[in-house]
């Protein structure tokens, strides 16, 4: 296996576009996992970690190298909640935010806050610079997105307001270290509610028939709440697999909904 570091975002860009084939890593916590299963074996490989321009963290963007540990700290409320249980301690040492964008797992935790705040994709190429991808056209399909072969993930782009009223959370079959069986993020944007769901459906998701029910009114009442709930479980679309069921992953997805706009409301 070929391995090249790169100082900088544009020999790292240069490297890509002369080994279109490499692969990124960055805290290798998803894909050094798969090598080691012996499900992988990539030619080359164009480490990130000593890419400064991915570490930045802005306003208006947070880089792709920023690890889980950083965000655990940061200002925003669901974002960090939702960083504290990724993994291990060890796991959030490294593993980045542009890392779980790229590997697109419908579990990833850190998708859904990027849906609810209708943010973006940053990602460049040497031959055409930046561009940026919202993230529903982004996530394309189960670990599928719309990067192209020879284009990096720099930052996820924040829209210029983000709500301080935020909440995240998630169930799954233990309390730590577990991938997400459903995850969920609810915002509070000028008084109107943003739902957005994971592990629900092959990409992340916005739940919009039950936000439009829930914002008819300016104070939710607990039955518009509940019924609420039963429309979200109704609208996800989620498949039974190893971890659950389709049945619990609705249900969950209701109640978990559900609980997060009362936390809102309570903020
Ligand atoms: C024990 C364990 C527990 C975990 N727990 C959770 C959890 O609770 N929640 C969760 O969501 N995930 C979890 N994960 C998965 C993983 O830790 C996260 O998805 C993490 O954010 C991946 O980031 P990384 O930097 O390690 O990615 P890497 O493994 O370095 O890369 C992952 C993929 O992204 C590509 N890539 C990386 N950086 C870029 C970039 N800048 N541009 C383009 N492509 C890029 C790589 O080529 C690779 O295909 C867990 C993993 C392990 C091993």
């Amino acid at each position: 296996m070929d391995f090249v570091s790169p100082k900088d975002l544009s020999e790292a860009l240069a490297a890509k576009a002369e080994t279109p084939d490499a692969e990124f890593l960055s805290g290798g916590t998803d894909l050094m996992v798969s090598v080691n299963l012996g499900n992988h074996r990539p030619r080359s490989v164009i480490g990130l970690r000593h890419v400064q321009e991915l570490q930045e963290i802005a306003d208006s963007r947070i880089g792709a190298g920023v690890t889980w540990s950083r965000l655990e700290q940061g200002p925003h409320r669901a974002l960090a909640q939702l960083a504290r249980t990724v993994g291990s301690p060890q796991i959030r040492a490294v593993g980045t935010y542009g890392g779980n964008v790229a590997t697109a797992s419908p579990a990833g935790d850190g998708l859904p806050w990027i849906a609810a705040l209708d943010a973006s994709i940053a990602v460049a190429s040497q031959a055409r610079g930046e561009r940026t991808i919202p993230w529903n056209e982004f996530f394309i399909g189960v670990k599928r997105t719309s990067l192209a072969p020879d284009e990096l993930i720099t930052a996820v782009v924040l829209p210029d307001e983000v709500p301080d009223v935020q909440e995240f959370a998630k169930v799954g079959v233990r309390n730590a270290m577990v991938i997400s069986t459903v995850n969920c993020v609810v915002m509070r944007f000028d008084g109107a509610f943003r739902v957005a769901l994971g592990s629900v459906a092959p990409t992340p998701i916005r739940v919009y028939e039950p936000e439009a029910m829930l914002n008819a009114e300016s104070s939710p009442s607990p039955e518009a709440i509940a019924e609420f709930g039963r429309l979200v479980s109704r609208e996800v679309r989620p498949i039974t697999d190893h971890r659950s069921t389709e049945a619990y992953r609705r249900h969950a997805a209701g109640v978990l909904a559900q609980r997060l706009v009362r936390r809102c409301l309570a903020a």
